[in-house]
């Protein structure tokens, strides 16, 4: 027999606001099943216009604002590549993966929107590391205003493997790209390089040492430049712009490749981070070739004034564009060539630079 629901159901609700009051009883030692696992994250999730529907259909609903382009980014964590489960607390590895996304979403100027998550879990996993994770990744979300709109989940044979897509959008045709920086143009870094790589390195060193992560956050919850990024791209002042992921090195190579063109960085000008309880300044080597720094490295025309501070981040000047299609460090002894020796999946280990993850 057809029942009539009471005036005021549910049903009358917009789907997103369906209030949530099943509870899920689980042990704590394993993740909880696909449905649950699903409904219980989707439970944290805060409202936001931008996305018409969220979790819980079988495509998430965005509303474009007119006059703007989307950027999609998206960028694997995986266990015991990017991050070790003896090392790295759930709400770290949680936040360092949406961190990924929002670096690169800051690198073009843009400001985020949405964020997809797909999750493969072993099925050993205890609960409360999930929920660990999932704090990390939210609580970084909540603070830039971007929703989580969907994933998928499934059940990983070995390891978590974590896949993130960031969605951001940005005035049409405003983007910043690799591609467009100019010979003569100055380089600019915002923050300091080296801290997340020294701290890696720490832990190499000394892998039965638990590192507290407040006071290693260079490295454990690194701040995606997502304000800098914005400033740059509306104050036009960014000619070309890439985040740190793989190391200065590297993604100063990037652009080199991208634009057609070659750098000088002058040496003493690299700002050092200092990390620990000390405020250690790490090692030359750490902030030239170490990664996931996510800071912003950006090139401006020649001419135009550079502030100290960009939305409250220090900026520093550390090197020119060249017509020379090469990379050179410059210090008060000498120049000499500078290859690209930051992270790269694949390479092989014979090139021994030492810093593979
Ligand atoms: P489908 O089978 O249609 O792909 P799923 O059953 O996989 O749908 O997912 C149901 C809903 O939950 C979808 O909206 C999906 O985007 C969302 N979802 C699944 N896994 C996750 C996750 N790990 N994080 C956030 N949302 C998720
Ligand atoms: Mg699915």
């Amino acid at each position: 027999m057809l029942r009539t629901r009471p005036a005021g159901s549910f049903s009358t609700l917009p789907c997103g606001a369906r209030p949530h009051t099943t509870t899920f009883r689980y042990s704590d030692r394993v993740p909880l099943a696909e449905r649950a696992l699903i409904e219980r994250v989707r439970r944290r999730i805060p409202n936001n216009t931008a996305v018409r529907t969220g979790i819980g259909d079988d495509c998430a609903v965005l509303r474009i604002p007119p006059g703007r382009e989307i950027l999609v980014t998206t960028d694997f964590s995986l266990e015991n590549v990017h991050f070790r489960r003896a090392w790295h607390p759930p709400d770290s590895v949680g936040h360092r993966c949406l961190a990924r996304g929002l670096s690169d979403i800051a690198a073009m100027g843009g400001e985020p929107v949405a964020a997809f998550l797909s999750l493969a879990l072993p099925a050993k996993l205890p609960q409360a590391w999930v929920d660990g994770f999932m704090s990390g990744l939210l609580r970084l979300a909540t603070r830039y205003n971007v929703t989580l709109a969907g994933g998928d989940t499934a059940q990983s044979p070995q390891g978590v493997l974590a896949d993130i897509v960031v969605l951001g959008s940005v005035p049409r045709g405003k983007a910043i790209l690799r591609c467009t920086a100019r010979p003569g143009d100055r380089l600019f870094v915002s923050g300091s390089l080296g801290g997340a790589a020294a701290v890696l390195h720490q832990m190499f060193r000394q892998p039965k040492r638990r590192l507290r992560p407040n006071e290693y956050t260079r490295h454990f919850f690194p701040e995606p430049r997502i304000d800098v990024g914005r400033v740059l791209r509306a104050s036009r002042l960014a000619s070309g712009m890439i985040d740190l992921s793989d190391g200065l090195s590297t993604d100063l190579s990037h652009i080199c490749e991208e634009s057609g063109v070659g750098a000088v960085l002058f040496e003493e000008r690299i700002p050092l981070a200092a990390i620990g309880k000390d405020q250690q300044r790490v090692e030359l080597a750490s902030a030239l070739h170490g990664g996931d720094d996510y800071e912003l490295l950006f090139t401006v025309r020649s001419g135009k004034r550079v502030p100290a501070t960009i939305a409250g981040t220090p900026v520093s000047e550390i090197g020119r564009i060249t017509r020379e299609r090469r990379m050179f460090l410059k210090n008060s002894r000498g120049s000499r060539e500078l290859r690209p020796q930051g992270w790269e999946h694949f390479r092989r280990l014979s090139t021994g630079h030492g810093w593979h993850r």
